[in-house]
């Protein structure tokens, strides 16, 4: 039996505390700042941070936290969230992040689940500890993210103050090492079916994504840039910025609460913002406010735009009229969370810009470490033409392999050649170059007549009208077609938009059988915890409703 030759190169563990000690030292003066719920900005710098997220894992340490235990947060972004990422994480426990948007029904039994020993908190979420802690005895200590003056009073649960804790730690804690593939981080999917499951990310796992994640072709991450997530540190890691950042050595700008157009465009200009990254719902938010007030952006260029489908009409606003590009890109907990991003390679120069903005509208191509392909029912491989559509599997070293404590059993199948590939639920068409494109999540494509109709598609074509603020398209039973296509609009205030209208919008833009039959307005429309919206809830809603013709 032959043995291949060992390297004999250094056998470093690919550790996330290694992001912060190389920030620390290379990119010292490199500022971390952050909108705090107190309502003042706090900036510090890499170097800073780094000292005080080793006197935080210490002070854990001292209490007890031993490795691979779990601690949950319920926070916004900002720099103690950070240092709590890094103290946790690098002293080989496991940030587990919570979504405070959730039921406290939901958060508890996810504490519970997580089995989290302590719970780092933003004071905003005072309510839900105190609605939780009485059904959550794994939680030992509960911890208030705040300046001591600052410390609440509660008469339900015993509170301990962050920089208090903080304080018991010693500055002379220095990182250690241990196996690469250990826990890092915990992050439930929302489970919009069924209760949720765990994703249980290793250092090997976060450091590959962190790499790759920053690559060119993907957010093409720099020393130049200053970053702001808006997408919140509790929705898979803010998509691994927390990680990248200090890995290329940018600046840091985190928003806190104040997600309002107004907050986010006055904090883009007044630190330089270059880079940001978020669901397409804030950015709605957020292109109201500069068009209404007529602003323009100083320094703002990029955005990654992700987590449901990117409207191309969102895409043409912010080049033609902001000069922001949006990198459009699709991913999921499952995957740390980045598959595929869509920028155009060189070959594509001699495209017509029309040509080019239709790749650009696809969530893209994959980033190295992911591998993907479209399979039928009979998980027999698709072809890579652009118009086939199946189900989209994906493998990679930043891939699930199975959800925490087990839970829903192997997630993966088994190909014909014997590869393990993770099924993620999303319909897909890929072309020959390798772009693809979700064309539905496989629960919401419409199914009528026995061929698809791409919720998506509808939806995108829906928010191209100008009195259109949101769309959602969602199948309905129909006696004939056993689906057809509802769409539901909220409509711009004062506009004077008749489903007519609707309709007619649609003629000549897609296939007849495609338009939807009816358009219902509404004052808003459901979103998930995540600022997705939840099809669910919309189809509950609209349980009972008859469309019109169908009896
Ligand atoms: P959940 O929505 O259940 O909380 P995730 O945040 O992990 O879970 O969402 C992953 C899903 O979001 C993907 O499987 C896909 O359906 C959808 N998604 C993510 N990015 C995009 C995108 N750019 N376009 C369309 N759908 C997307």
């Amino acid at each position: 039996m032959q043995s291949p030759l060992r390297g004999q190169m250094m056998d470093m563990p690919l550790l996330i505390s290694s992001f912060m000690q190389h920030a620390a030292r290379h990119f010292p003066t490199t500022e971390i700042v952050s909108r705090r719920l107190e309502g003042d900005i706090h900036r510090y710098t890499y170097r800073d941070a780094e000292a005080r997220m080793r006197q935080l894992a210490s002070a854990l340490e001292a209490r007890g936290i031993d490795m691979g235990e779990r601690v949950g947060t319920l926070a916004w972004n900002g720099y103690r969230h950070m240092e709590v990422y890094y103290a946790v994480g690098g002293k080989g426990s496991v940030v587990h992040t919570i979504n405070p948007r959730l039921h406290p029904e939901q958060i508890a039994w996810i504490v519970n689940h997580a089995e989290d020993k302590m719970l780092c908190f933003d004071l905003s979420f005072l309510a839900i500890i105190e609605a939780i802690a009485p059904h959550c005895p794994t939680v030992k200590t509960w911890v208030a993210m705040c300046d001591a003056d600052r410390m609440p009073q509660s008469n339900v649960v015993s509170l301990v103050c962050y920089e208090q804790l903080l304080a018991e730690g010693r500055k002379d804690w220095q990182w250690p090492e241990f196996d690469e593939r250990s826990a890092v981080g915990l992050c439930y999917t929302s489970g919009t079916t069924g209760n949720p499951k765990g994703a249980l990310y290793a250092h090997r796992s976060t450091v590959l994504h962190a790499y790759a994640a920053s690559l060119p072709d993907a957010m093409r991450l720099s020393a130049k840039d200053v970053v702001l997530p808006v997408v919140p540190m509790f929705h898979v890691n803010a998509w691994g910025l927390p990680y990248a950042a200090p890995l290329v050595g940018a600046k840091l700008v985190f928003p806190g609460a104040q997600l309002d157009g107004k907050s986010l465009y006055e904090l883009f200009e007044s630190e330089g913002v270059t880079f940001s990254a978020g669901v397409p719902t804030v950015w709605q938010g957020l292109l109201a406010y500069v068009k209404d007030h007529l602003c323009k952006f100083s320094t703002f260029r990029r955005t990654v735009i992700g987590g449901s489908a990117c409207p191309p009409a969102m895409i043409e606003t912010f080049r033609d009229y902001y000069y922001v590009e949006v990198i459009h890109a699709w991913g999921m907990t499952e995957l740390s969370p980045l598959g595929t991003l869509a920028q155009l390679q060189s070959k594509h120069n001699k495209l017509s810009v029309l040509q080019q903005q239709k790749l650009l509208e696809k969530q893209g191509h994959v980033i190295y470490g992911i591998d993907m392909k479209i399979v039928n029912d009979q998980y027999e491989d698709l072809p890579w033409d652009g118009t086939s559509f199946g189900n989209l599997l994906v493998r990679g070293p930043w891939v699930i392999q199975s959800y925490f404590k087990g839970e829903g059993g192997d997630p993966l199948i088994t190909d014909a050649q014997g590869r393990r590939w993770f099924p993620t639920g999303d319909v897909a068409t890929i072309d020959e170059d390798g772009y693809m494109q979700i064309t539905d999540r496989s629960k919401d494509v419409i199914k009528s007549g026995g061929e698809w109709i791409s919720s998506i598609d509808l939806e995108n074509l829906a928010v191209a009208h100008p009195a259109v603020v949101q769309a959602a398209v969602i199948g309905v039973a129909h006696p004939k077609w056993d689906e057809r296509p509802l769409l539901v609009v909220v409509k711009r205030p004062g506009a004077d938009l008749t489903r007519e209208d609707m309709i007619r919008f649609y003629q000549g833009k897609v296939a007849k059988w495609w338009i939807p039959d009816d358009v219902q307005f509404v004052e808003s429309i459901p979103l998930g915890a995540t600022g997705k919206i939840l099809k669910t809830k919309l189809r509950e809603q609209f349980s009972n409703y008859e469309l019109p013709g169908s009896t």
